[in-house]
């Protein structure tokens, strides 16, 4: 596996690439890898000659230093990681070697205001703004996101659609993790999905879901609703729709996205 810091190496390779026509899948990630991100390298090893992944926590995208800063890190295992899954290719920039000293950050303007949107002001403008670099810098045939963040992987369709038309978007189901406080919370959200109709309408549904908050004394939350896969709205039977949750448990922030 080769692992790449600087855009000029990784240019040389991937015009070897193109030269033997080889397709290209990429794999944009922020690092501390586990099975969830395995399930887009998997994707990508099935669909491509080659599998790029990036590693690059991304300052642009966080709402304050300490989040940044905190952000776990584990470099050595995730070449492991890398490695294992058969990766070609590791490109593992600075941020020097990303961003100029005054980047301009891009606005992001889809599906604005809800959800993530609205409790992490400015996170989706420097996501796209990072994954505008990338995709200039990568020149990939297809891209890998996960569901798991269901509004990003909807933003950047959108992007993609206006700025990216080459690449194609591929989108990989959620990978569970059997273990630790994600999947209590969640094993008892998905009791309260049971309960549930799929003729109701969305609405009847976001009644429940209030309900369900108050009974289950989660007192911290962001987010907790179901809203239209489509289009991210109120409309719409609960068939149609994704239940979307950001709560806390103590520190920890949990976002997650469920489908009946
Ligand atoms: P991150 O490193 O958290 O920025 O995630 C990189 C990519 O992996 C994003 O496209 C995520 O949606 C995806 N991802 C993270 N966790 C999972 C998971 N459990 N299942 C599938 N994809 C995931």
């Amino acid at each position: 596996m080769l692992i790449i810091k600087d855009i000029s190496n990784l240019q040389s390779y991937l015009t070897a690439y193109q030269n033997r026509k080889y397709s290209i899948g990429f794999v944009p990630t922020m690092g501390a890898l586990h099975k969830g991100h395995g399930e887009l390298i998997k994707r990508s090893k099935t669909d491509n000659h080659k599998t790029i992944v990036s590693i690059f926590v991304n300052e642009k995208q966080f709402n304050s230093k300490e989040d940044f800063n905190s952000y776990p890190r584990n470099k050595g295992l995730d070449y492991d990681f890398c490695s294992d899954n058969d990766v070609d290719l590791l490109f593992e920039p600075s941020a020097e070697e990303i961003y100029n000293k005054d980047e301009t950050i891009l606005k992001n303007n889809n599906y604005n205001n809800i959800l993530c949107d609205k409790y992490r002001k400015g996170h989706f403008d420097g996501v796209i703004t990072v994954l505008n670099k990338f995709f200039s810098i990568v020149k990939s045939n297809k891209v890998y996101f996960g569901e798991k963040d269901f509004q990003q992987l909807k933003i950047i369709e959108k992007f993609i659609q206006e700025k990216y038309k080459f690449l194609k978007i591929v989108s990989v189901p959620t990978k569970r993790n059997e273990e630790g406080i994600a999947y209590s919370s969640r094993k008892k959200v998905e009791n309260f999905l049971k309960t549930l109709e799929k003729s109701f309408d969305i609405n009847t549904a976001n009644q429940k879901a209030k309900d369900f908050i108050v009974e289950q004394d989660i007192e911290e939350f962001d987010y907790f609703e179901f809203r239209n896969n489509e289009d991210l709205s109120f409309n719409g039977k609960v068939s149609e729709s994704r239940l979307f949750y950001a709560i806390y448990k103590g520190k920890v922030r949990l976002i997650d996205n469920l489908k009946i």
